[in-house]
């Protein structure tokens, strides 16, 4: 009989006794959505620990990127991105009513490479979206330098990068806007729901009214907005969720702290990211397998799956090859070789908080059985 089935990431759940006095007081109240007090609760709570000043709060990452797009004025021109991110971060670009354009990515962040940006940058530029990969912190003086050099502007998805600092400071205050998820399979969850971080309040608000119909007050709409509210249900889910956040981070790093220690060394495998890990939130475990291992990377996946243990190929295949978007001239592969090694390398080793030691030991001694 095989063992039982360990996935890529398991979502993390609140304690019951955390959650259920917020679920009474929303019987209590009957306001299920609509900038409740729960919602403006978890709002200014959540900005406390993140260290950020104003929040919007969303119900998805993605709607969250539209709406920051479309505040930014960025419904026509073109968008750089990255083609190892999630669809979600393009298909943004286009539903806001812009043009992607792809750029390579460097080697060792997984992000994109602001040299690389630079290079693709035309009259019809308007901005850049980088992501955070893996919670992997951009090269952020890197995009604020070019950013104020080409006058571009530069919002980030920051899909992965709950909680990650860099020297200290969150890394959400670089660029106009970060958007956050809150899908269930990220490092924190209200089921599904996202945030937007912005600068100033102003710029807060119109979010909330884009994410609102585009309504000013009851009889005024001043914009094609949509609905992207998160309602009092997710806010009380994540109100839950920050109690154990600090409980989750921590087990996340033990786990990714023995990978670290036993896979080192191993001939042809990498784990990915920078050496440096202070301040980061072991969103994922990716490694890159490459030719000097004795088997590539999806005999690898096929020998764990054959032991019910479900790593992923997070990213692959690249954005730049589906369908909607390959294309585009910027989509050719010979513009983005190190996007495309790193697709083809990637893997994505189980990682969440309640992975025991032991099923991990077995998922690692798989990876150094020759
Ligand atoms: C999950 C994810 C998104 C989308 O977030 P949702 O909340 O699921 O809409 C966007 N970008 C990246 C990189 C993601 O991983």
């Amino acid at each position: 009989m095989k063992p039982p089935a360990i996935h890529v990431t398991r979502p993390s759940l609140p304690e019951l006794d955390d959650l259920m006095p917020l679920l009474q007081s929303i019987w209590e109240s009957h306001v299920l959505t609509n900038n409740g007090p729960l919602l403006q609760r978890f709002e200014a709570v959540l900005a406390g620990y993140l260290g950020v000043e104003h929040i919007s709060l969303v119900a998805n990452g993605t709607l969250g990127t539209v709406l920051a797009m479309q505040q930014a004025g960025l419904t026509d021109g073109e968008v750089i991105t990255t083609p190892f991110s999630f669809v979600a971060t393009t298909h943004a670009i286009k539903q806001a009513g812009a043009t992607p354009v792809f750029a390579d990515i460097d080697p060792v962040t997984l992000n994109l490479d602001p040299a690389k940006v630079e290079k693709m940058i035309t009259p019809q530029t308007r901005a850049i979206l980088p992501v955070h990969v893996f919670g992997f912190p951009c090269d952020v003086a890197g995009f604020d330098d070019l950013a104020a050099r080409r006058g571009v502007k530069v919002l980030y998805d920051a899909a992965h990068a709950f909680g990650v600092k860099q020297d200290g400071q969150s890394v959400l205050h670089h660029g106009e806007m970060s958007v956050l998820s809150f899908h269930a399979t990220k490092v924190f969850n209200t089921f599904e729901g996202g945030a937007v971080v912005t600068r100033d309040r102003d710029t807060k608000t119109a979010i909330d009214r884009l994410a609102n119909f585009g309504f000013l007050d009851q009889v005024s709409v001043d914009a094609v907005g949509t609905n992207a509210k998160m309602n009092e249900f997710c806010a009380a889910m994540g109100l839950a969720q920050l109690c154990g956040i600090d409980g989750v981070l921590a087990a996340r790093r033990t786990v990714a702290n023995r990978y670290l220690d036993r896979l080192q060394g191993v001939p042809g495998l990498r784990c990915a990211g920078p050496a440096d890990r202070d301040g980061h939130n072991n969103y994922a475990f990716p490694i890159l397998v490459d030719p000097a291992y004795h088997i590539d990377r999806d005999t690898l996946l096929a020998r764990l799956a054959s032991e019910n243990i479900f790593a992923r190929r997070y990213f692959y295949p690249l954005i730049s090859d589906l369908a909607p978007y390959n294309m585009l001239p910027s989509a050719d592969p010979a513009c983005l070789p190190i996007a495309r090694k790193m697709a083809d390398q990637i893997l994505c080793l189980p990682l969440y908080p309640d992975l025991d030691e032991a099923s991990q030991d077995r998922i690692i001694d798989l990876v150094l059985a020759r």
